[in-house]
């Protein structure tokens, strides 16, 4: 195995990918995969993966299963996970919190972090007073030197409370970047982070430093917008006097227009895509290009070809633009390549998912005669895109305008359902129309051309349950923009009254 020389000693290299399950799958998460995999392959060493769940609120086994299954599908193996084990398992944050209490204790000892029993009002207060006189928010350590038999006082009296890390006050800090070289951050800009929280769970920054040093991670290789994190981090190692992993903050992914990837301008779930039809290959290549070139300059290459060449010096800092049409370009490249019975193969496996098909199967049985009606009736559910324009979405007693708000509640709304069910569409969509005061039949219509293309279709919510929320997602926010999408002005009215809506789901 090859060593890697980092700081003070060699070790063998060992990367990670630490997704949080709060979402959909993020093209974004495969792009930090990708070289975190590449890094370690190129270095005879391992990568493995965490699962960063300490957000109890906001993480969900649906999320965490879907970011498994589309990190597999498009071919980045882990040598060990929360779902095949490994020496340094658990891999799943919250079967960890004791060792972190252990650590935040160990601070605390070493007196390296306090414990802070300001309530929510403080600190909003402390805030907004800090706003008022324009400077930036931050903790301002009035818990910082509390007498200890204070804080036996308040402990004894059940006071709730968090520990807080200790950070310097003047100076700057110096990170050490793989591609950046030092950067330098002055300590009065970093917070003094909350490690533990009232309820005994880590936040991010303690599990994520405690986690790299158990699990041996040699090289943090991570989106950029961690970047002001590190000082923490690495006062964190100080205090525990652990060697600090390499760092590597990689350029985050950007829409064409140069803005933050974002879901609004550009599909961003890999489960779009494979819905979509892009081959896993495909996008693996395409990812491997964003912001990274081969030595040789090839366009088209394989996860093996781009691990065999790989140099994390030819990562170039400039924001990569992620463009659907190059990537559909590319995929097409690898189309071409394949005989006609390689290609059939590759159809097969794409539209074989047996439990979809059973249920497009009970949809369009009711309405056909012949087998071969199926090819009508089914069409829409492989789709990319349904063909429709403007008039398309020609209503009796709706104006445009008025669909395209609808459209787009209905998107902010399902876009937040914990599970997609077609119970939980259902729900949504009739408490809005209800909320709308638009008869559901009327409602239902913009619906289906957005799904289906056309009115006359298998029932739309249904559809939408069994195409998937990528999928329909992609397909709301397709139709808001044929139909001219909404200026700034209008966004920021709908936001609002987007934010008024109650829980349909609740309600229901
Ligand atoms: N859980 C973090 C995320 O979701 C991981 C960041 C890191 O790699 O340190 O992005």
């Amino acid at each position: 195995m090859t060593q890697i020389s980092t700081t003070n000693r060699t070790r063998p290299v060992r990367t990670r990918i630490a997704p949080s399950p709060t979402g959909f799958p993020h093209v974004g998460t495969a792009y930090i995969a990708l070289f975190n995999l590449a890094f370690a392959k190129a270095h005879g060493g391992e990568f493995i993966l965490r699962i960063e769940d300490t957000d109890q609120t906001r993480s969900t086994e649906q999320s965490e299963k879907m970011i498994l299954d589309a990190l597999r599908w498009v071919g980045l193996d882990w040598a060990e996970g929360p779902d095949i084990g490994g020496p340094h398992a658990p891999y799943r944050q919250s079967e960890r919190s004791n060792i972190y209490k252990k650590h935040a204790e160990q601070l605390i000892e070493n007196d390296h972090a306090f414990r802070c029993f300001c309530s929510s009002e403080e600190l909003d207060a402390m805030r907004a007073e800090q706003m008022a006189n324009g400077e930036t928010p931050r903790y301002d350590g009035r818990c910082a030197h509390l007498a200890p038999e204070k804080t036996e006082q308040l402990i004894a009296e059940g006071k709730p409370h968090v520990i807080r890390m200790r950070v310097p006050t003047e100076g700057n800090c110096q990170v050490h970047d793989m591609l950046r070289g030092t950067v330098e951050i002055p300590w009065t800009q970093v917070d003094m982070q909350v490690l533990l929280k009232t309820d005994g769970m880590p936040t991010y920054h303690l599990a994520n430093v405690v986690d790299d040093h158990l699990m041996d991670i040699s090289h943090v290789m991570r989106g950029e917008e961690w970047l002001n994190s590190a000082p923490k981090h690495q006062l964190l190692y100080e205090y525990f006097g652990w060697e600090m992993p390499v760092l590597c903050h990689m350029p985050l992914l950007r829409n064409p227009d140069k803005s933050k990837l974002s879901k609004r301008k550009n599909p961003t779930s890999i489960t779009y895509y494979r819905d979509a039809g892009v081959l896993p290959e495909a996008l693996l290549n395409y990812l491997g290009r964003m912001g990274y070139s081969m030595p040789d300059e090839a366009e088209q290459f394989t996860l093996d070809e781009m691990i065999a060449s790989f140099d994390i010096q030819r990562v170039s800092l400039g924001g990569p633009i992620f463009d659907i049409e190059k990537l559909n370009w590319l995929n097409a490249e690898w189309l071409r390549e394949l005989t006609p019975e390689q290609l059939k193969n590759k159809i097969l496996d794409w539209a074989s998912d047996s439990d979809k098909l059973t249920a497009i199967a009970a949809a369009i049985q009711p309405r056909i005669e012949l087998l071969s009606d199926a090819v009508n009736w089914s069409g829409f559910y492989f789709q990319n895109l349904p063909d429709i324009n403007a008039e398309s979405f020609t209503h009796k007693s709706l104006a445009p305008e008025q669909i395209i708000e609808m459209l787009q509640l209905a998107l902010w709304q399902l876009e937040t359902l914990p599970t997609w069910s077609e119970e939980n569409i259902y729900a949504t969509l009739k408490g809005l129309a209800a909320h709308l005061d638009i008869k559901m039949r009327d409602f239902m219509a913009p619906f289906f051309i957005a799904i289906a293309g056309s009115t006359s279709s298998t029932p739309v919510m249904n559809s939408m349950a069994i195409i998937g929320a990528d999928m329909t997602l992609t397909r709301l926010r397709h139709a808001v923009d044929v139909l001219g999408g909404l200026g700034k002005k209008k966004l920021k009215k709908l936001e609002k009254q987007a934010a008024t809506l109650p829980d349909f789901l609740a309600t229901e």
